[in-house]
């Protein structure tokens, strides 16, 4: 294929979702069962999923946003009650502590692998005291290393939220040598995942909560539907086959069957699309080995899911422009969020986490998903290299 053909194509964007006649045959026989909501597929895809990641249970929602809401409610986050996030990730990550009204407290990055400096969680934790939570993120794919937070963590007494919405099938090595995979609950309190299209499973909408722990887990069941439970175990009393009880707050957080069956289909792909990830990684690596772009750091013995291809270069709004006008809409990921208006008004401002204000002034992230062609990735290639040689 000519570049001149490739860019005549579809704007190639950052990410996007790949659906095959499979799924599409799952989510039509969905539409001809019994059930658009509330029905078995909900199971299917929340055991499938558990089982992919490795935890004792996960509870399908409406997207990760919720999730990440009812993660917050879950343990209890109280007005005025300190969490720890940070600051380069997509802002729920940061707002599910403030619909509890919570107050966010921003640690800086690791200029390496863009996720929380656990370094500066301890200056904060030192410093605070009374913090009750930390919710880091598995930025771009790349998994932080739960098994030293949850020490500090429990030094200090906070929960973990692990945001794994960029990186399921991601695992790093624990000290005994045991691949611990992103959301599988081993030393965070809770894993939350989402679904969107950009994302490695789509649903449309859709998000994950997993979790080992049988309380959390029967919290979370009831918050997603209205706080409402009908397990006889759990009834305080109990009138006949009708009754149920809403015995908390809760809110309607449910996801379709379809959406499920949806899931359900794109799972059994997973793996397939993270090798085309690391595979697409790997020819980005070797084409600008020898330019000045900084590319992705990855430890040896983690495994990155590389839900973006981020690079650093210095002239980011020229190359960012320059590929829009060859029809290459890479992206930039993230604006850091205490930079946000909503946030600055809390006091949060530029200097506060000046690794994180550096890295954005620098980062791009690539086309990066698995039905990505190699003719198109050779365009992209070139048309970087075109612009900065
Ligand atoms: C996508 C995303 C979310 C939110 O998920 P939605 O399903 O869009 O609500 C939260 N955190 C991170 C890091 C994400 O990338």
């Amino acid at each position: 294929m000519s570049n001149s053909e490739i860019s005549n194509r579809l704007p190639i964007s950052y990410g996007r979702q790949h659906i095959t006649s499979e799924d599409i045959e799952a989510v039509s026989q969905a539409l001809q069962s019994d059930y658009l909501t509330q029905g078995p597929r909900i199971v299917e895809f929340e055991k499938a999923f558990a089982e992919y990641i490795g935890c004792r249970y996960a509870v399908a929602v409406s997207n990760g946003t919720a999730a990440l809401h009812l993660a917050a409610l879950a343990l209890d986050v109280k007005k005025g009650e300190k969490v720890i996030t940070t600051p380069i990730t997509f802002a729920a990550s940061a707002n599910c502590v403030r619909y509890c009204e919570g107050e966010v407290l921003f640690a800086d990055i690791d200029p390496k692998n863009y996720c929380i400096d656990l370094n500066r969680v301890e200056d904060i934790l030192k410093k605070e005291k009374t913090v009750r939570g930390i919710i880091p993120v598995d930025f771009a794919g790349y998994p932080v290393q739960l098994e030293d937070l949850r020490e500090l963590a429990n030094k200090f007494g906070c929960w973990i939220i692990e945001d794994a919405c960029h990186a399921p099938g991601a695992w790093f090595t624990d000290a005994n040598g045991r691949e611990q995979k992103c959301g599988n609950g081993a030393f965070a309190d809770i894993g939350i995942f989402s679904f969107h299209p950009v994302k490695h499973i789509a649903t449309g909408e859709g998000g994950m909560i997993t979790t080992n722990n049988t309380q959390i887990f029967d919290a979370l069941t009831m918050l997603r539907s209205h706080g409402i439970t009908r397990n006889p175990a759990l009834l305080e009393e109990n009138h006949g086959g009708w009754y149920y009880e809403m015995q908390d707050l809760g809110y309607n957080y449910r996801i379709t069957d379809f959406q499920c069956a949806l899931g359900s289909s794109q799972l059994k792909r997973a793996d397939s699309g993270l090798f085309r990830r690391n595979k697409i990684a790997q020819t980005y690596n070797n084409a600008f080995a020898d330019t000045a772009i900084v590319r992705p750091f990855v430890a040896d013995d983690v495994f990155h899911a590389y839900h973006l291809y981020v690079i650093q270069v210095d002239d980011r709004l020229g190359l960012y422009n320059y590929l829009r006008s060859k029809n290459i809409f890479a992206q930039v990921h993230y604006i850091p969020v205490h930079l946000m208006p909503y946030y600055k008004q809390f006091g949060w401002s530029k200097g506060d986490c000046p690794i994180a204000e550096s890295y954005y002034d620098r980062c791009l992230s690539l086309p990066m998903y698995p039905s990505l062609t190699d003719e198109e990735q050779a365009y992209v290639i070139e048309t970087i290299l075109s612009y900065i040689q």
